[in-house]
């Protein structure tokens, strides 16, 4: 495993790291956590992604109680939360960054772990009606008591991530330092376009996110949609629409032929060309059953023969290039 740089930061995080969007709490209970945790660690991954919204909270307890029973040292791992969408159907509690709402959200959060810090927050969606200030200001405040050790956003444009950064510089509060994207081979824009010119003004870290286009690049929704899967689940029938995308139904297939010739499985195609780009610091997998999981992480073992299909990878990409 190889371990990155988080942007500018000092922090150094595994390049292939493992969250629990849809699976924690939903498709896997603590044994099925714990299993998965336990096998990320001892294959080098540091640093496991979390959110508020997660089932609802209960995907920062599971992933809390899981770490204490396997009596992993605190200081040997990196977790994150993010808040936006908020848990509680409260006014100034919903689909904000408001101070309020980000002071309560972190305090409730670190209950949830049973924990005294998460070394990563993020600002998961951007909030139009909540100004820079009051956002970075309130970051600032969260790190500098010690709840969280850096703080970025997530899913945030240039131009929005450009002016939290120069408010922060300006006014010595602790900067944003890293993005957490949607980055794969159908969406990809914001990493290889939008945000150039950030990762020279202030060293952007990427944190990024679905590399399977929520499992979509494995191939395995080409001719029906499996009982078992993600896209079967009621909360997710919005990704069906995704799927039947012309663009995206020939990258797909495209992808298959690469993997056919090549006899490397489309997950690790798909994961090899994320985890290739300089510019992301960690690749966040996803995965409902740790035989995924062996299957995504065996990718490290086969990189430089990804390396070599990298022209005809990012072929693919470029039937979405505006994604
Ligand atoms: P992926 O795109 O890799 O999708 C993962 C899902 O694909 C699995 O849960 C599984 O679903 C299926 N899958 C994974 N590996 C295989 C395999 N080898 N063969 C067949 N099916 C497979 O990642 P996620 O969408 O889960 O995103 C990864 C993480 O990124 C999340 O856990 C979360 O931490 C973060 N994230 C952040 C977001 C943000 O807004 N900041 C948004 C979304 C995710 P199944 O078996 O159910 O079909």
């Amino acid at each position: 495993m190889e371990y990155r740089r988080l942007g500018s930061s000092g922090l150094k995080v595994s390049q292939l790291s493992f969250g629990s969007w849809v699976t924690f709490g939903n498709q896997m209970d603590l044994k099925k956590a714990k299993e998965c945790i336990q096998y990320s660690f001892e294959q080098g991954i540091n640093f496991f992604d979390n959110a508020e919204v997660y089932a609802k909270g209960a995907s920062e307890e599971l992933m809390g109680q899981a770490f204490r029973e396997l009596g992993i040292p605190r200081h040997h791992y990196i977790i994150s939360t993010k808040f936006f969408w908020g848990i509680e159907d409260v006014v100034n509690f919903r689909n904000t960054l408001n101070r309020k709402y980000l002071m309560h959200a972190m305090h409730e959060s670190l209950k949830r772990w049973k924990m005294d810090l998460i070394d990563l927050i993020y600002c998961h969606r951007p909030d139009p009606e909540t100004p820079i200030e009051e956002i970075v200001q309130t970051m600032h405040e969260i790190i500098q008591r010690g709840d969280a050790l850096y703080w970025g956003t997530s899913e945030w444009s240039a131009k929005q991530i450009a002016e939290a950064y120069d408010f922060a510089v300006s006014n010595g509060f602790h900067r944003p330092v890293m993005e957490q994207p949607q980055y794969n081979l159908i969406h990809h824009h914001k990493v290889d376009q939008e945000f150039t010119p950030l990762y020279k003004k202030m060293g952007l870290g990427l944190t990024t996110w679905s590399p399977l286009a929520s499992g979509i690049l494995t191939g395995k929704y080409l001719n029906t949609i499996p009982e078992n899967s993600r896209l079967a689940l009621k909360s997710m029938t919005w990704l069906q629409e995704e799927l039947h995308q012309p663009s995206i139904q020939k990258a797909v297939k495209e992808l298959h032929q690469i993997s056919e010739s090549s006899h490397i499985p489309m997950s690790q195609l798909a994961i090899g060309w994320c985890t290739l780009n300089p510019q992301v610091s960690t690749v966040i997998l996803g995965a409902s059953r740790i035989e995924q999981l062996k299957e995504n992480l065996k990718t490290l073992e086969i990189l430089n023969s990804i390396r070599d299909l990298r022209k005809e990878l990012s072929q693919i990409a470029d039937l979405n290039a505006t994604a």
